[in-house]
């Protein structure tokens, strides 16, 4: 099965907004791999969920310092009229230009942070370190190289968009939610097999 990854398009000036935490950031708790105890993802962000963001136009996707992507309520309709799953819930977001509040619904989705393993090998994934875990194949290391993104016994993704462990700032869609989603603004795709995470480009 074809998966994509969303493009983070922040750092390209691209005339699209991108977004910050406005004033003081509430956090909650990070997931913990169960055998080797190193954190798997960030900190959640808790409420209140507000932004700033910067000039640009803004687009149906919203990203920036926060986690994953900040989406219009046009994408949301868009999941929940295809029956789509993988976003645990939907939390409204008020956003800021200039100081002034933006009239329009926004909301940050938190995805469900998926089972599934990576294909190391095929995925030609090289890491800093020789510490090994079972559980979440990175025990703490970072990744140096990788060539694409193969996972291993996909078909018991039930999932249309979700996360996995090797990648957790990355957001997964199966080709139906990519479909689903392709007129949306400052929304693109890399099928999973082509893509390198920007910060090791
Ligand atoms: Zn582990």
């Amino acid at each position: 099965m074809n998966y994509y990854i969303v493009n983070n398009t922040m750092f390209e000036e691209n005339g699209w907004v991108y977004g910050e935490e406005k004033g003081v950031i509430k956090t909650g708790k990070a997931i913990k791999c169960l055998e080797c105890g190193n954190y798997l993802t960030s900190l959640e962000w808790l409420p209140p969920l507000e932004i700033t963001l910067s000039k640009g136009q803004i687009g149906d996707v919203i990203f920036g310092t926060f986690n994953h992507f900040i989406i219009s309520d046009k994408f949301k309709d868009i999941y929940e009229n295809n029956g789509f799953s993988g976003v645990i819930s939907f939390e409204p977001v008020k956003i800021y230009q200039k100081n002034n509040l933006v009239n329009k619904s926004y909301f940050y989705p938190r995805i469900n942070l998926c089972e599934i393993d990576t294909d190391i090998e095929k995925s030609e994934i090289v890491f800093s370190g020789k510490k090994q875990c079972s559980k979440c194949q990175k025990a703490g290391r970072g990744i140096k190289k990788m060539k694409g993104l193969y996972l291993i016994g996909d078909k018991k993704i039930k999932d249309n968009i979700f996360c996995i462990k090797m990648l957790p700032g990355d957001i997964i869609v199966t080709n139906k939610f990519r479909m689903a989603t392709k007129e949306l603004s400052n929304l693109s795709y890399t099928l999973a097999e082509n893509y390198k995470p920007n910060w090791l480009i």
